[in-house]
């Protein structure tokens, strides 16, 4: 990968060794030329491993004795790539320990906001084209002051060809404005930025990948505030701690968590709450999102900020993309936040804050953005000129170079018009860095999705062959991809909503899939969604739409205390809808059938964001249970018997917590159920779970253990998002799989 200072490390440490020779890029990897002493090169070649620089990759190292010329020194070599093939570029890197230091002791950069190295600092942010060196980077216009230039000339040196070196001489300054006063100067600005932070108010701040807008996360007034004036539901915040001490006073980390936290990518992590924040930070939800500073201007602001720990949320309206863009940010976030922090480098590739879980001890990316982004998914066959559109939210698209799949960043939800503006701006500086021209387009299989649409204007525009690949199918073999399976699987697709091939919303699906085409085995019940997109924002719809299902339109629903308090008027429209099937398409979607059972529990019978009544229904468990509900097996799975032992533990008195924890059971066993009667009938033991709703750490938990005390074995997704964000990847190798079989 280029920028993660690879090729200066090698260099230097076949110096350490007295090793002569060379270093170079090739068109699949690092060549290394070393003439030596053997006990040194085995040394040497140890050591590569052990010591790499952290962004860096290394797959595998082949080592070859052969006749090597004499070399006077070690040395690096120009590319050699003859197609320009070496094509990765490294995602942001968030600032490391030695530049840290050199922040209070290295000359003509003490208190430099914009510190980096070759280790650290932007990349794919500032970078417009390929390869990756100054010219091509927002750092062009910066010209290098001589003490920059020795560093980034010397060999020996940290900074040797970091590209986006600059000190407080020649590089990026910071810029104060609150469209009264414009003020310039680190140590003027920070002192200010903290005062408005101390009296409750809040501050746009350019990051790395867009502005985000902060606040202190301990004061309500504050968040409550910004909460109001970003036009913010009630969707949590992220917050930033000062340090990890700050971390573990607020919130319950385990050594996985903390080492996901303080690592190079620097994502958000969702944690446990310990002690809670600010109530608007996440309304009481048991988990917050949190993060440590990833720019060396964040730890210079925490030195002169009171609060240890800030909401740091993406500069954006409502649902909009984060706001990159100097000018602006200055017209849409200062009405936001009152004042505007900028520098003067451009943002050339916009990025969010990514989102990671840890479930068990693997990590789950809820959204793949910055740190992440433009790294590759590395596949053991060709993909090359292959496009895949992705599908509507949280969308993302994949492209293929080599044997690589490349996504995007996390787009957005592109029902939002802004956001198919990026998602067509993104494809564009995707194809200039990656020099690519699709020969092939792969989309979802929905009429209506914004992405579908773009690929059929393309394909046509470019005479390409459109494939359309079924949502479900696509979110297993994304998973299959990253662990390498190309095989029959057993596929367990639970999410909120995916066009199926019978024209209706899917989303509770069990299938025998391959990378090439599937079938389906079992799926949920199907049940009306009255109202469409309403019932996702009115769970309690689909508690109706269950009750209504399995016990009758007479069944009593005043007694389950939250529909009683549901408008009355409302609830008999609701209940024509369903019966009459107006404007109720149905679905099997797991996704609604979680937002049901938090309605009746009430835990949530309006949703504010995105998954808030299975994330509620989740985070009410506060033990692990053993018992389960009955369900009826089949291909065509049915609830009537979960319900009604949801309701009689409602009657009884049962909490809550053990109540969403036998729910959870069940759903596990149904999985385990069907995993049985697929491997019975066609001796499969892989079973591949994928789609948002395994996202929910407690049911993956308790798939996983279930179906491998049963001698299975389980795989989900650790690479690209389990939700609709990895779609694009399944689509690309869908793809690819059915062109081979054309050729
Ligand atoms: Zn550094
Ligand atoms: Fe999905």
């Amino acid at each position: 990968m280029q920028g993660v200072g690879f090729r200066p490390f090698i260099c230097r440490l076949a110096t350490e060794h007295g090793l002569t020779g060379e270093v170079g890029n090739r068109t699949n990897g690092v060549s290394i030329l070393v003439r030596g002493d053997l006990k040194a090169v085995d040394r040497f070649s140890n050591e590569i491993l052990e010591k790499a620089p952290p962004a860096s990759r290394v797959k595998s190292i082949e080592i070859v004795p052969r006749p090597v010329g004499n070399y006077d020194t070690f040395f690096i070599s120009g590319s050699m790539d003859t197609a320009g093939s070496v094509t990765e570029v490294s995602p942001d890197i968030a600032v490391c320990d030695e530049c840290l230091e050199d922040l209070s002791s290295d000359r003509g950069r003490i208190g430099y906001p914009f510190i980096n190295c070759t280790n650290c600092g932007p990349r794919f942010t500032i970078t417009e084209s390929l390869p990756y060196d100054r010219p091509n980077t927002s750092m062009k216009h910066f010209e290098m002051c001589p003490k920059c230039s020795a560093e980034y000339h010397d060999i020996e040196d940290r900074r040797f060809h970091a590209q986006p070196v600059a000190c407080n001489s020649c590089g990026p300054e910071l810029a104060y404005s609150d469209g009264r006063e414009d003020l310039t100067g680190t140590e003027t600005i920070l002192p200010r930025i903290s005062q408005e932070i101390s009296s409750g108010r809040s501050v746009a701040i350019k990051g790395l990948g867009g502005y985000f807008l902060m606040c202190d996360a301990l004061n309500d007034q504050a968040v409550s505030e910004l909460r109001k004036r970003k036009q913010r539901d009630s969707k949590p915040f992220a917050v930033m701690f000062r340090d990890m001490t700050e971390v573990r006073k607020y919130c319950f980390t385990t050594v996985r968590e903390e080492d996901e936290l303080i690592s190079w990518r620097r994502p958000v992590v969702i944690l446990r709450m310990k002690v809670p924040l600010a109530m608007a930070v996440n309304n009481g939800l048991g988990t917050a999102g949190a993060m440590l500073p990833y720019m060396p201007l964040h730890y210079l602001l925490f030195r002169s900020l009171e609060t240890p720990v800030i909401v740091l949320t993406s500069g954006n309206l409502s649902d909009e993309p984060i706001i990159t863009r100097d000018d602006e940010a200055i017209a849409r976030l200062m009405p936001v936040a009152g004042s505007v922090v900028s520098y003067n480098r451009e943002i050339c590739n916009r990025t969010d804050d990514s989102v990671v879980k840890i479930i068990g001890k693997d990590i789950a990316v809820i959204r793949r953005s910055r740190g992440y982004v433009p790294g590759p998914v590395d596949l053991d066959f060709p993909v090359e000129g292959l496009l895949a559109m992705g599908a509507e939210q949280k969308s993302t698209f994949c492209i293929g170079k080599g044997s690589q799949a490349i996504l995007s960043q996390h787009i957005g939800d592109l029902k939002n018009p802004a956001a198919c503006d990026f998602y067509g701006e993104s494809l564009e500086r995707f194809s200039n860095l990656f020099s690519f021209s699709p020969g092939c387009l792969a989309c979802d299989m929905h009429p209506d999705y914004f992405s579908t649409g773009y690929a059929e204007r393309l394909s046509s525009e470019l005479g390409v062959k459109l494939i359309r690949v079924q949502h479900h199918h696509a979110h297993i073999v994304s998973c299959m991809a990253e662990h390498g399976l190309d095989e029959k699987v057993i596929g367990i697709s639970l999410d909120g909503t995916g066009y199926g091939t019978d024209g209706r919303i899917w989303g509770g699906e069990f299938m025998i899939a391959d990378p090439v085409s599937f079938s389906r085995f079992a799926h949920f019940d199907y049940v009306p969604v009255p109202g469409g997109d309403a019932a996702v924002a009115e769970p309690w719809r689909m508690a109706y739409s269950y009750l209504v299902k399995y016990f009758g339109p007479d069944f009593d629903f005043d007694s389950i205390p939250s529909l009683k308090r549901i408008d009355k008027g409302k609830k008999e429209v609701v209940k024509v809808m369903i019966l009459n099937g107006i404007n109720s398409p149905l679905t099997s979607g797991a996704g609604r059938l979680f937002d049901a059972v938090s309605a009746i529990l009430g835990l949530c019978t309006h949703s504010s964001f995105d998954s808030e009544a299975p994330m509620r229904l989740e985070s009410a468990i506060d033990h692990a249970a053993d018992e389960s509900y009955p369900f009826t097996p089949g291909q065509t799975i049915g609830f009537e018997g979960t319900f009604s032992g949801i309701l009689e533990d409602l009657r009884r008195g049962e909490d809550i917590a053990a109540i969403s924890a036998r729910f959870h059971n069940t759903i596990a066993e149904i999985i385990l159920h069907i995993a049985m009667m697929i491997r019975e009938m066609h001796t499969l033991n892989r079973v591949v779970l994928s789609g948002g709703v395994f996202q929910n750490g407690y049911l993956l938990e308790r798939s996983f253990s279930r179906l491998e005390s049963e001698g299975f074995k389980a795989f989900t997704n650790h690479l690209v998002p389990a939700n609709d964000g990895g779609i694009s990847l399944g689509q690309l190798i869908v793809a690819a799989k059915q062109n081979e079989l054309c050729v």
